[in-house]
Formats: structure tokens, sequence, C-alpha cells
């Protein structure tokens, strides 16, 4: 059975679907294909989504057993059930999966469900169905890495994957990489009652951060119980009888971590398996992702790729601008990303949240710029909610007083952070005026702006 389209998607998490939609909104007849049973990759069934849920969870249970009496709340039987917050999860996921197969239809997307491997440039093979397109739109993602000397098994050894569906709670978790996705982890089975040592190669955790930032959030989650061992790496690993990892230290020595389980969070690698693109001349970079020019094209211009599969922050929002980008191409549309005002968030508490440059990359620039920042503590917002821990720090150009980062460590700073994005490239004088509701979380950005120009009222 041979099928002819304008444009076909291969994979449907944020970079794919948002890519389809966008192509049949476009006019273009579009499929797009998943060997998941559901739609929406990795973030919608293995990532953003369930890790969320299970953060929000967690953290609702935590905050009432340490808080609770604190805000007059009192709860001497609080527990929680795991399984349920399972159930939650799955339900979330499901109603977000129908969310997207409900665009689909909207939009007439034609939904293909199975692994897609590339016959020739001009020809894809899905199980027993042949499909040609116009253009290719390569959107497979990324999985987890293994440590060589130890693979998952997802009952002892814990990808990301099998971490979110874990069976039991672990009394003792070891999580390898202290990284965003090990430490939003770390925390939801922390807060359930897990001890959690990170053992992290780098001397701070979240190294993409501002160091302000990692070691502000390092601070708190200490505080919360977590421990870190960092420039520590893990050199060998005994499952049996228990779980043993042999670490070595800076300074030459070893020690060793017994765990009940431990979670691999050391990175993601691109998933190209099985498409076949060595057979139709498409290049791997040495890190196995795919080489694409400014316009998402590979060495053949008729197959794009786009989202975790491609050099770039592997970020759901990341791929779902090269979605949409990529869709306007094959459209014949002449789309930009500016790639500066991706923000970034770990959804930890506090949470912490950046966009645009930090410190290190305008000094390596030689870029001069001021900083002002400003505390929670000082926000009258967060003071009613207790959740006053954490700053603003923004940085402007000496010169021009344009905005060039914002940097927070705070309740709620993954949706503060959007504001800052608005105000990149911005006066940072013109956006202190602008009028904040009071009392919001929002007014320390203001005050951290004023502070820049020496003006700022609560500080
Ligand atoms: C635990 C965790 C938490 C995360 N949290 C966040 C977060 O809070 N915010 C954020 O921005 N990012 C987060 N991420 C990262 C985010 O999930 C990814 O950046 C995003 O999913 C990448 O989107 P994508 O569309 O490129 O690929 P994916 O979402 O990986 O989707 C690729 C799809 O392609 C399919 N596929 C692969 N090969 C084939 C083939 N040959 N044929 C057919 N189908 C194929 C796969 O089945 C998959 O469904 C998280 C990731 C993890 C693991």
């Amino acid at each position: 059975m041979k099928e002819d389209f304008d444009v076909v998607v291969i994979g449907s998490g944020p970079a794919g679907y948002v890519a389809a939609i966008r192509a049949a909104q476009l006019g273009l007849k579009t499929a797009c294909i998943d060997k998941r049973e559901s739609v929406g990759g990795t973030c919608l069934n293995v990532g953003c989504i369930p890790s969320k849920t299970l953060l929000h969870a967690s953290e609702s249970y935590f905050k009432m057993k340490k808080e609770g009496k604190s805000l007059g709340i009192l709860s001497d039987a609080l527990s929680f059930d795991w399984d349920l917050m399972q159930e939650r999860k799955g339900k979330v996921i499901q109603g977000l999966n129908e969310g997207v197969l409900g665009l689909f239809k909207k939009n007439k997307v034609t939904r293909i469900v199975g692994e897609a491997s590339f016959e020739s440039p001009q020809l894809l093979k899905v199980g027993d169905k042949s499909i040609s397109s116009r253009f290719f739109i390569i959107a497979t993602g990324s999985e987890p890495t293994p440590l060589p000397f130890l693979p998952f098994d997802e009952e002892k050894v814990l990808s990301s994957t099998g971490a979110l569906s874990i069976k039991k709670i672990p009394k003792r978790l070891a999580v390898i990489g202290a990284g965003v996705i090990g430490v939003e982890l770390g925390s939801v089975f922390q807060r359930l009652g897990s001890q959690v040592t990170f053992i992290e190669f780098m001397d701070r955790i979240c190294p993409q951060f501002d160091p302000a930032l990692s070691n502000s959030l390092q601070e708190s989650l200490t505080k919360q119980g977590m421990e870190f061992w960092l420039s520590t790496k893990v050199t060998s690993a005994a499952l049996i009888p228990d779980l043993e990892l042999s670490v070595s230290l800076k300074d030459g020595t070893s020690k060793k971590l017994q765990a009940d389980a431990v979670l691999v969070a050391v990175g993601r690698k691109p998933l190209t398996r099985g498409l076949n693109l060595d057979k139709i001349g498409i290049s791997i970079n040495p890190q196995g992702l795919i080489s694409v020019d400014g316009n998402f094209k590979t060495s053949q211009p008729h197959i794009l790729a786009i989202g975790d599969v491609i050099d770039g922050p592997m970020l759901a929002h990341k791929a779902s601008e090269e979605g949409v980008a990529a869709a306007e191409l094959c459209a014949g549309l002449t789309p930009s990303i500016q790639y500066l005002t991706i923000p970034n968030v770990i959804y930890t508490h506090p949470e912490v949240a950046s966009v645009g440059f930090t410190e290190n990359e305008l000094t390596q620039r030689n870029i001069p710029f001021s900083s002002g920042t400003y505390p929670f503590k000082g926000n009258s917002r967060a003071r009613c909610t207790g959740e006053d821990e954490g700053f603003i720090k923004v940085l402007v150009d000496k010169k021009t007083d344009k905005v060039l980062g914002v940097h927070m460590i705070g309740a709620h700073s993954s949706e503060l952070i959007a504001e800052a994005t608005l105000s990149l490239g911005q006066k940072s004088e013109e956006v202190a005026h602008l009028c904040h509701a009071h009392p919001t979380l929002a007014e320390s950005f203001k005050e951290a702006l004023l502070s820049i120009h020496k003006k700022a009222i609560h500080k």
C-alpha cells in the first residue's frame, strides 16, 4: 500500500506533533508517525508531564507535612499513597494524549502508528506501508544514556523512565548526575521518604545555570535532606547481593555507597536508530546528532530534522519552536527562532529559571554589564505564602541599558521567567517603570530592575 503526502513527520513529541499541526494549518497534506501507541513523545509520556505531575503531588505532601502547622493546618495523620499518585499521573497523561489526538483530528493530520525507516530518500517504510512525501521532518527525539558498567534494568538501575513508574519508593536512592532531571526526580523521592545521595562529576550541580543559582539550589536541597558528593566519579558498581557503587573523589581517594536503587541521570542521547540514515546519506555528528543547516535541512534538502535529535538544549519548548519553523519552511515561509530567548527551568522547590546570557557568558564575550538583584524575602506576597527563599538577578548592558539575562531561584520562577523573557533586549529602566499588581512575586522583578538604577523602594 502506498500513500503520498506533502509533509511526513517522524515522531509525535513536542517537535513532531507541533510541526504536523502547523503544516496542516498551512494547507499541507500531513502525516505524523510514531512507534509509540500514544502521542506526545518523551515529554508527554515519560518526561516533562509525568515528572511535573509527581513533583506537584510530592511537593504538596511535603509542604503540608513540614509547614502545615505554621499555616494553621493541623493534620497529624497525613500520609501518601504512591499508587494513587501514579494513577493521577496516568490520567493527566491520558487527558493530554487525547488533547493532541483531538488537535490532529481537527487539523486533519493523518496519524500512523509504527516504526519508520527510510527505503530511499523519497520513500519511507512503516510496517507494510510505503509512504512518499515532498518533505520529511525527522523528530525522533532522544533516550536516556546508560553507563557502560551499569545497564538499566528499571528495578535497581533506573533510567528517568523507570524512576517515574517505579513500584515502590526506595529507602536509599543514589542518583548519578545532579543535572536538571536528576535533581527533579531526586526531589520527588526525598519528599516521599527516600534518603537521596547525588554523585556528580562536576564541582557544582546543574552547571549550565549561573553559579549563584546552582549554589543556592544545592543549599536548599541539602536543607531538605539530600546529600551531594561533588567532583566525584562512579567507577564501578556491584548489584549482588546489594547495590554498591564505588566512587573516586577529586583527591584520588575512593569510597563506596550502598543503595536500594540507583537513578542514572547522566544525560540523554539522540535517537536515530532504525531510521536507516546511513543508507540515504544523512550525516550524523560524533555526538549522534543529525547535522542540519540553519533551516533544519539535512544533507538531503527535502529531509529536515528538529528537536532533541539536532544540536541545542534538549527542551520541549525549543523542540516545539523548531516544529513550527520547520513546517513553515516546508510551506515556503521564512520563520526565525530567537534561541537566546529560550528559557531554562528546574522544577524543584525552590524553582530555578534562567533566560538570556549568564555573567560568565558576558565576561567571555567582553560585554560590560551591570547587575541588579532582589531577594524574595523583601516581597510581601512571598511572605504571605511563606515561600520567601531565593532571589532574582538581572544583567543589563552597561552602555545601552538593554536587559541581557535574567536568573532567578524561588517559588514559581517557572512562571515569573515569562516576563523576564519578554524584557530581553528592552531598556531595563523602561521595563522597571511598568506597574505590577500588588502583592505579587512579579514585583520582585521590578525591584531587581530598579536596583540597577539605585531606585529600588523595598531594598
Ligand atoms: C524526566 C524528563 C523530564 C523532562 N522535563 C522537561 C521539562 O520540564 N521541560 C522541558 O522543556 N523539557 C523537559 N524534558 C525534555 C523533553 O522531554 C524533550 O526535550 C522533548 O521531549 C524533545 O522533544 P522531541 O519531539 O524532539 O522528541 P521526543 O519527545 O523524544 O519524541 C520523539 C518521538 O519519536 C518517536 N520515534 C523515535 N524513532 C522513531 C521511528 N523510527 N519511527 C517512529 N517514531 C519514532 C518516539 O517514540 C518518540 O515518541 C524532560 C525529559 C525527561 C526525560
